[in-house]
């Protein structure tokens, strides 16, 4: 089941497996490359992007970006 704001700023975390609440948390997200927009992570889900990244030494998928940072 997708919650209605998967992957939404301030919405639930975009890993279907996961779907945290966001709110209150960092705004981690990513380039989505289906709609130029970006998609929302929660923070211990941006850290396993990162680390699987840094492991397969491709670039950091996870940013916050300017005008997300609170
Ligand atoms: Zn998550």
């Amino acid at each position: 089941m997708n919650h209605p704001l998967k992957g939404k700023k301030n919405g639930r975390c975009n890993r279907t497996a996961c779907q945290a609440p966001l709110e209150d948390d960092a705004n981690w997200s990513m380039h989505d490359y289906m709609t130029g927009g970006r998609l929302y992570y929660c923070t211990p889900c941006a850290r396993k992007f990162t680390e699987a990244d840094f492991r397969f030494r491709e670039p950091i998928r996870c940013s916050i970006i300017e005008g997300d940072a609170s």
